[in-house]
Parts: structure tokens; C-alpha cells; sequence
């Protein structure tokens, strides 16, 4: 076995490398380019998984990388006692590219904590408890966050989780409407669920519930982590209902690949308490004028790339491909879902789905399922994938299905 691979087992995380083990990627990586990955055997793997969306931009791009290098150069890393340039920059950007009055801006590092920055200034802001999430929904995994993800095998072994949580259906806005009282002070979704396993909700439920929290008085969170920056086919995953939420969370691909960052946006009155205590919340690393180069960078890429506009006919083109497949294989495969770049394929089981992966990557293809839905193999390539490797990937897709049936032979 590789060396690296058993440190990593010893030392880091041994559940995780038997399950890669099983599904035949006890590999060590080694280096990326664009929709490319490579291990230390010199394998080629297509990113068909993007880091769960992050990799909007492919691995390094050139751009991004640049971006990032100029910034090492001159000062990676804020005093804080001092104002940070791309910072202060990219806080305006991304002003002007959210809906409405969002224009204030909180940095961290990660999705969670773009999460618990507006579970708290929703808190805050109304000086009420209450968050109401939805079943399969997930926010991340900090205290804060994961009480907003209502997976049992995550929360029951922390719990007591932070209080004031309640969970209704995903896609249903009455739902939402029975369960606001005098405690609740927001409502956090997704536009697209992502580990959830690519779950759309009805045409119009953003709209919806819109109109509902406004009518309650109550604050809308829509969670953007993995649904923006283009994977949609939109740059955000709510301009496909041009709704106006209270507070915007943003992480994985604002980073641009390079750069881990999260950013919770929000109406100038939600940060109102930031003016009596400036350090009511903050990170050391949150916004670094590294991370915030290489997401200046990324957002330019996507805009004068049109990115969006590729996911969506990309996405097309991958979802006809994998609805062709589905129907060869009823046995194996229930549904495929998505819109833009977010496709999930949902199998009759998960331990078919679990297979599938396991024969993917065997043929250089790299995918994963759902964290809270373990019968969906998700598809999130690089929004700069190629049509060829579209059909590289399908056609690798069509093996897998094939060797897969083979090796369930007499028990389906
Ligand atoms: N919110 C959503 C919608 C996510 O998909 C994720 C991660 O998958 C998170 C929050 C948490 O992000 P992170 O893993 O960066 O903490």
C-alpha cells in the first residue's frame, strides 16, 4: 500500500479510507489541470465531482492562479488593524451581484461558517431564536450550522444541538407557513438541494416563500454554497426566480478553486450591530486578502466566460445523455434530475449507486454521492468542461452501468 495512503489512514481518518478503499480510490493524488486530476501512478481521473461543486473554474485556473500568486507577493495575509484592498474590493463586487439591497458582507473560510454568520445575525437582528430548515437540507457541519442540517447520524452524537430549530419539508411553502410563530426570526434553504441529493423544488417555491417570510415579518436565508457562482446555469441559483432574500451564504466556488472563503451577504440593517460592537462576530483568516484575490478572479472568469450560460447548455447536454442511460437500465437507476451543472442520478439502491462510483472510477471517472442521500451519484464537473469530455464521461458512465448489472447478475 502507499505510504501516504496508511499515514492517512494511521492518522487522519481511517473510516473514510476503507470507504475509499472500497470503492477502489485508496489512491494518493498528485497533481491537477483544468477538468483533470492525476495520482502518484500517473491515473488520469476526470473531475466529474468538483469538490462538491467548488471547482467551477476546473483545477488552477491560470487566472486565479495569477491572481492569487500577485497577492502572495505583496501580502497574503491581513494585520486587521489595517483595511484589506481586495477585501474591502470584493465586498462591493459581490454587492452589485446580489439582488437588491444585499450589500454588506461577512467573510470566513468555509460554507459552515458563512452559515453561522447568518444564523447569528439573523438572531441578532431580531432578538428572536427561531430557524426553520428543511428535511434533507444541509448547512455545514459547526455547531450553529449542523443544528440546520437535520441529519440524525451527524447530530445525535453532539446533541444537545443549538436550540430553536425546526425542520419542515423541502419544496413545500405551506409547510413553512405552519411552522413560523412569535419565535422564528428566519427561514434558511437551498434553491437546488445539493446533498440532499440534487433535489428541485416546485417552480416558484423561492417565490413563495418570499412572500410568506415578508408577510410574517420573518428573515429569508437562501443558502448559496453550492447552488451559485454559475453551477445552475444562473449565477445564483435564485436568479431563476429573481427573488430578494435577507441574507445570501456563498463558499466552495467563490473561492475560484484556489482559495478556500465563505460570505454570508445581507441587507444593511442585518449588520446593524456590527456598528455598536464591530467584533460582535469575526474570523482571523475570514476574507484574507489571499482568498479574496482569488475571488475577485473567479467572478470575473465566470462573468466574461459566460459560465453560466455554458453549465446550462452543457448540463443539457449531460442530463439527455445520462436520461438515455436511464432508460437502458430501469433496474438500476430510479431518476436523473438537475439543472445546469448540479445533476444527481438516483439509483433504485444505494449500494448500486456505491458500485457505480467504484466502477467510475476504475475507468478514470470521479463522482460521489449525496452526503444526505446516499442513493444519488452526483455529476458537478468544472463548468469548463468540454463536450468531448462530456462524452468521454458518458460513454465511461455506459461501461460502468454495463460492468455494474454484470456483477449484480442473479440478485436483481
Ligand atoms: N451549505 C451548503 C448548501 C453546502 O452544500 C455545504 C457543503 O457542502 C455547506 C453549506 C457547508 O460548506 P463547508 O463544507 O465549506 O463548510
Amino acid at each position: 500500500m502507499d505510504e501516504v495512503f496508511s499515514l492517512f489512514e494511521r492518522h487522519v481518518n481511517p473510516g473514510l479510507a476503507g470507504l475509499l478503499r472500497f470503492t477502489g480510490l485508496d489512491r494518493v493524488e498528485d497533481r491537477a489541470e483544468g477538468v483533470y486530476v492525476w495520482d502518484r501512478e500517473g491515473k488520469r481521473y476526470l473531475d466529474f465531482l468538483g469538490l462538491y461543486g467548488t471547482l467551477n473554474l476546473g483545477h488552477r485556473h491560470p487566472r486565479v492562479v495569477e491572481a492569487v500568486k500577485r497577492q502572495l507577493d505583496r501580502m497574503p495575509m491581513s494585520v486587521r488593524v489595517l483595511v484589506p484592498e481586495p477585501t474591502a474590493r470584493l465586498a462591493a463586487r459581490l454587492a452589485e451581484l446580489t439582488p437588491g439591497e444585499l450589500s454588506m458582507v461577512f467573510f470566513g473560510n468555509s460554507g459552515a461558517e458563512a452559515v453561522e454568520a447568518a444564523f447569528k445575525l439573523a438572531r441578532i437582528h431580531t432578538g428572536k431564536p427561531g430557524i426553520i430548515t428543511t428535511a434533507g437540507g444541509f448547512h455545514g457541519k459547526t455547531m450553529g450550522a449542523l443544528s440546520l442540517t437535520p441529519k440524525p447520524e451527524y447530530q445525535k452524537p453532539v446533541e444537545p444541538l443549538v436550540p430553536g430549530v425546526k425542520v419542515v419539508p423541502f419544496g413545500d411553502a405551506e409547510a413553512v407557513a405552519k411552522a413560523i410563530d412569535d419565535e422564528t426570526a428566519a427561514v434558511i434553504v437551498e434553491p437546488i438541494q445539493g446533498e440532499g441529493g440534487i433535489r428541485i423544488p416546485p417552480e416558484g417555491y423561492l417565490k413563495e416563500l418570499r412572500r410568506i417570510t415578508a408577510e410574517r415579518g420573518v428573515l429569508l436565508i437562501v443558502d448559496e454554497v453550492q447552488t451559485g457562482l454559475g453551477r445552475t446555469g444562473r449565477f445564483w441559483g435564485l436568479d431563476w426566480e429573481e427573488v430578494e432574500p435577507d441574507l445570501l451564504t456563498s463558499a466552495k466556488a467563490l473561492g475560484g478553486g484556489v482559495m478556500p472563503i465563505g460570505a454570508a451577504i445581507g441587507r444593511p440593517e442585518l449588520f446593524e450591530a456590527f456598528r455598536e460592537n464591530p467584533l460582535i462576530h469575526s474570523s482571523t483568516f475570514g476574507g484574507n486578502p489571499l482568498a479574496a484575490a482569488a475571488a475577485l478572479a473567479a467572478i470575473e472568469v465566470t462573468l466574461e466566460e459566460d459560465l453560466p450560460a455554458r453549465a446550462l447548455a452543457l448540463g443539457e447536454k449531460l442530463l439527455e445523455g445520462l436520461r438515455k442511460l436511464a432508460a437502458e437500465w430501469p433496474l438500476l437507476i430510479e431518476e436523473v434530475r438537475g439543472r445546469g451543472l448540479m445533476i444527481g442520478v438516483e439509483f433504485t439502491d444505494a449500494d448500486i449507486g456505491a458500485l457505480l462510483i467504484s466502477e467510475l472510477a476504475s475507468r478514470g471517472v470521479l463522482t460521489a454521492f449525496g452526503l444526505n442521500n446516499p442513493k444519488v451519484v452526483r455529476l458537478e464537473p468544472p463548468l469548463i468542461v468540454t463536450e468531448a469530455q462530456i462524452e468521454e464521461a458518458l460513454a465511461k458512465f455506459a461501461d460502468a452501468l454495463a460492468a455494474t448489472a454484470k456483477a449484480l447478475e442473479g440478485i436483481l
